[in-house]
């Protein structure tokens, strides 16, 4: 197994910087790689206030936040990502983005390297095909927000090897997380039970059984979730949310996977949840 020192990861938005974070306070170097430099940016500053709110709540000492940040690296040359023993690729959940990106990091990176996605439901194995490791692509899906949240989703392509499962569900442990062995599949496991869920609480709204605060109740209180579904899917992103349910409903031919047409139009009007302001809540 190759010793992993430096770390590249494509893409510093919502989840990228959050995985470089605890990448860097794992101790290993991380390569962050954008394509604008406003964006990297961003990223950085968010791993900067994300640290220090780690420190202001007593988890971690100031000398750790520099440690950490100083091991951060950014970047806008892919070509930098190199150096790195194990890459992964956070970008946006696009088919032709991602398979842009795994045929040059194909080029770019050591053939023993390693190249995971943090996709939330396209083909793994049909990520590998786009490279000349197959063997070497696997998924490696964490959950929002990165630092919090304690698990790994770790999916197998179809012709992942037993070694590079290992390397990577080992690393997911080195970063305090535990890794969850999952075949690829759409969805995997996380979305495939998960937005059904969401989607079914948008049909309740369209047809009028409940309100979105009284179906979000039902499962605050009846059910102990901490969210309900209307307002986590106002979290995750209407638009993720409408992408993932058509690659469930694509994927797997079943109509039950529909999205929703309330969802549709939503999105339809750029009512995106939480970072455009509107969704079935207004911020
Ligand atoms: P995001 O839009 O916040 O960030 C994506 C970033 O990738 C953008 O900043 C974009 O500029 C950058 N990017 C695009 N193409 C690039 C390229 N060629 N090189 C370098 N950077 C590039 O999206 P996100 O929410 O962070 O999602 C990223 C991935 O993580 C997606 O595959 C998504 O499905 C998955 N994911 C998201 C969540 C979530 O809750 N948001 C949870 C788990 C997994």
């Amino acid at each position: 197994m190759t010793e992993i020192r430096i770390v590249g990861v494509i893409g510093a938005g919502t989840m990228g910087n959050g995985i470089a974070h605890v990448f860097a306070r794992s101790g290993l170097r991380v390569l962050l790689c954008e394509v604008e430099l406003r964006l990297l940016d961003r990223g950085l500053e968010t791993i900067l206030k994300n640290l220090g709110r780690e420190a202001e709540k007593g988890k971690i000492s100031l000398d750790e936040v520099d440690d950490a940040l100083k091991r951060i690296e950014g970047t806008l040359d892919r070509g930098a990502l190199a150096d790195a023993d194990f890459v992964i690729e956070a970008a946006t959940e696009r088919f032709e983005v991602k398979k842009t990106i795994f045929q040059e990091l194909d080029k770019i990176a050591r053939p023993k390297v390693i190249l995971a996605s943090n996709t939330s439901s396209i083909s793994i194995t049909k990520l590998a095909a786009q490279t000349g490791r197959p063997d070497r692509v696997i998924g490696m899906h964490f959950f929002n927000p990165v630092p919090v949240m304690k698990m790994v989703e770790v999916i197998r392509g179809l012709q992942t090897s037993q070694e590079t499962y290992e390397t990577v569900a080992t690393l997911a442990e080195k970063l305090g997380k535990t890794a969850v062995e999952v075949n690829d599949a759409p969805g995997f496991v996380s979305n495939r039970v998960l937005m059904p869920l969401l989607n079914e609480a948008m049909y309740a709204v369209m047809e009028g059984v409940a309100t979105a605060d009284a179906v979000d109740e039902v499962f605050r209180l009846g059910m102990a979730h901490p969210m309900g579904p209307l307002t986590l899917a106002d979290f995750i992103g209407l638009d993720v949310c409408l992408d993932i349910m058509r690659v469930l409903h694509e994927g797997l031919g079943d109509p039950k996977y529909r999205p929703c047409p309330l969802l549709v139009r939503m999105v339809d009007a750029g009512w995106l949840g939480r970072k455009s302001g509107r969704g079935f809540y207004t911020y």
